[in-house]
């Protein structure tokens, strides 16, 4: 068997484990299979290497450039993940445990890389919201903009997801343009390093965009500057420990924390047994008890029941339990590996029996049962161990252990508000579940139990067939919540990729904030282009370039004509009275569609060229009605430019519609693919 000696990757080169390195065990058998860690790293030469070579690597791309650069490693890793397989059973993960940490690591790469591009600008600023108007005239406006931080990122890993815990973070950090420090959890380091040197053999990432640490962190966070940030995940009283060291504090070192959470998951008072719900509700629990050994931080802890279906649910708990297949995870008939380690045993059991202390066990003796294929004595192998609590509101153990193992708690519920109480009393958490399928009982849950978890996951027969479980962080949406759970955010599509970057006010004029953003703004300076836009492949176009229209007469033929041929007669446009006794018009006024259609024939230039589609229209706005004998002419603006593909890209126009007297009657954002080329 190969032992590992797992490395540390300081500043472009692998360095060997100390003389006092960490032991790491086979969660199977509890042998010794490899060391990691034992000497302090050169972490002043690491952070050096970080903010002066990996950062301006990184950052000499922008963030499309980078989301390609995501997509890659991402086809990289997926065509080799079976070594990653290989090495992870020892870890105690089953294949299914492995596809949530390699399958789901990968994929969140493939997710970030897509929201990169179709989120974010072609470019190195990332614009925060709107302009805002701070001034009548508009020669002095307003635009939040972010750009990246300058330092390092600081991954501080928990062991229960080697590649999932490392790519979740990785991802938005790339694609910010900041470097990581990678320090994955003792336990498990040896599949994380496996995943690293897959992605450098890759040569994908510029040098210093990625370090490991394997063991422990020296004085790291001692030498952190207010351009770093560290994102922790792992047990709260380690994150508070490390979150109180001084140096972060007096450098307002972001501390980003994903940390212990007592989960809840609420049987909807109308879920009764024989129910769709109630049947989703006993497979969930059953799966969030023993995917990757109820190890997972968002594992439901608290299962909350009403009074009178408590009974049937436990027993129909009990029974999926009993049927559940422990043992070594290599084999496909086992569903429940053994937990990471004996050490995370003992806790495990040490914390189960607090929780035995106020609630009678239902099932599960550590001392009787059967792991398949293994010694049940070695490794880390444990039962599901199932409690009931008589008494909710006198317990407080059962709020605040986390087991991070197959531990779960049934608690009864008088009513929803009761059930909400007690979802609430964890102080903070991940994630919460709901099994309804009665809208009032979603909506006051909501708003009830809101501020207290960072997810609230609804499921029932609607929508089981999608859902994504209870326990699965999605990059799309946030992963953290407040109180005890560390009151972080992770993930969450774009926003993730925001706490790596500042943002920042600016205020200037027009044309100050357009060379900033990269992106033209009303008042900003047009300039005129050779020939028509539509003639000008999508090179060739200049951001503020711009075509005025001639003027077009509206008539009230013209309406009557648009209401004939589409049908529309609303009486805005054809009854003189009926319109005017409206508060916004003074009389019959052009259809708002008209005058689109209008608009288009005034700009369009009409035989074949660069432009290929038209892909849709944004921020539409009617500002002024046009009345008949009323005459607009059009102004066509290149507002900004995004490469989709070696052949076109998105151009976005600012169309802006105005009347005879210069008042502007509509305006909007134009969206057209136009074919690369000058
Ligand atoms: P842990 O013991 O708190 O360790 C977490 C990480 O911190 C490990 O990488 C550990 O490294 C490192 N660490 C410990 N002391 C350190 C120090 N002084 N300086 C720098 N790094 C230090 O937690 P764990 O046992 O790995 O993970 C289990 C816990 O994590 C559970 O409580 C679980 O709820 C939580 N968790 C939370 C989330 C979430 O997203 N909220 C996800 C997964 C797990 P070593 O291994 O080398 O000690």
């Amino acid at each position: 068997m190969t032992f590992h000696r797992v490395e540390s990757f300081v500043a472009g080169q692998w360095i060997g484990p100390g003389s006092a390195a960490r032991p790491i065990e086979s969660a199977i058998t509890g042998a010794v299979i490899g060391e990691a860690g034992g000497a302090a790293p050169d972490t002043g030469l690491m952070l050096d290497y970080a903010r002066t070579v990996g950062g301006p690597g990184l950052r000499t791309a922008g963030f499309h450039d980078r989301a390609r650069m995501l997509k890659a490693l991402a086809q990289y890793l997926d065509a080799r993940k079976d070594g990653l397989y290989a090495l992870s059973f020892d870890t105690g993960a089953t294949r299914a445990d492995q596809r949530i940490d390699i399958d789901g690591g990968i994929g969140t790469l493939f997710v970030y890389a897509a929201k990169g591009r179709r989120e974010m600008p072609d470019g190195d600023v990332y614009l925060d919201g709107p302009v805002e108007q701070l001034s009548r005239g508009g020669s002095f406006l307003g635009q939040h903009v972010c750009t990246p931080l300058t330092g390092a990122a600081i991954q501080i890993n928990a062991f229960n997801f080697p590649v999932w815990g490392m790519l979740e973070k990785l991802a938005p950090a790339f694609l910010a343009g900041v470097p990581a420090i990678v320090k994955p959890a003792t336990a498990t380091c040896q599949v994380t390093e496996a995943a690293i040197r897959l992605m450098l053999d890759a040569d994908i990432l510029p040098d210093g965009a990625i370090q490991l640490i394997a063991g422990g962190t020296g004085d790291l966070l001692d030498r952190l500057g207010a351009q770093d940030l560290v994102s922790f995940t792992g047990s709260a009283e380690t994150a508070i420990r490390l979150r109180a060291t001084p140096n972060l504090l007096e450098n307002g070192t972001r501390f980003i924390a994903e940390q212990d959470s007592l989960n809840a998951s609420i049987l909807g008072p109308d879920a009764a047994p024989g129910t769709p719900e109630f049947d989703l509700f006993v497979a969930e629990a059953h799966r969030e008890m023993t995917a990757k050994a109820g190890q997972k931080c968002t594992a439901i802890r608290r299962m909350l029941v009403p009074e009178p279906v408590v009974e049937p649910f436990q027993a129909a708990l009990a029974a999926r339990l009993r049927d559940t297949v422990i043992g070594d995870p290599r084999r496909d008939d086992v569903a429940m590996g053994p937990l990471v380690s004996r050490a995370q045993r003992a806790d495990v059991l040490d914390k189960a029996a607090r929780i035995g202390a106020e609630a009678t066990r239902l099932l599960g003796d550590p001392d009787a049962f059967v792991a398949r294929g293994a010694d049940a004595a070695a490794g880390g192998f444990v039962p599901p161990m199932l409690f009931l609590c008589a008494d909710p509101d006198g317990a407080a153990a059962v709020h605040g252990t986390e087991a991070f193992g197959p531990v779960a708690t049934v608690l009864p519920y008088r009513d929803l508000d009761h059930a909400i109480a007690l979802g609430n009393r964890g102080q903070g958490s991940l994630a919460l579940s709901l099994f309804t399928r009665d809208p009032d009982t979603a909506r006051q849950v909501a708003l009830g139990a809101g501020a207290w978890h960072g997810r609230l996951y609804i499921n029932n027969r609607d929508a089981a067939a999608e859902a994504t479980g209870h326990g699965a962080p999605l990059p799309h949406m946030i992963h953290g919540g407040p109180g005890r759970a560390g009151g972080g955010e992770e993930l969450g599509g774009v926003r993730a990729v925001l706490h790596h970057m500042q943002r920042m006010a600016v205020q200037g004029s027009p044309d100050m904030l357009a060379a900033i953003g990269g992106r033209w703004v009303p008042g900003a300076a047009e300039t005129e282009g050779p020939a028509h836009p539509f003639r000008r492949g999508f090179g060739a176009l200049q951001i503020g370039e711009t075509l005025w229209s001639e003027p077009r007469d509206v008539t009230l033929a013209d309406i009557e004509h648009f209401a004939e041929f589409t049908g529309d007669r609303f009486y805005a446009h054809m009854d003189e009275d009926a319109a005017a006794a409206n508060p916004f018009f003074p009389g019959r006024v052009a259809h708002g569609y008209l005058l689109l259609a209008f608009a288009a024939g005034l700009f369009v230039d009409p035989d074949p060229g660069p432009v290929l589609a038209n892909t849709g229209l944004d921020n539409l706005r009617f500002q002024k009605p046009v009345r008949p004998g009323d005459a607009i002419r059009v102004r066509l603006t290149v507002k900004a430019k995004t490469r989709r593909t070696d052949a076109y890209g998105e151009v976005r126009w600012h169309v802006t519609l105005v009347n005879q007297a210069g008042e502007t009657v509509a305006d909007y954002d134009l969206m057209t693919m136009n074919a690369n080329g000058h």
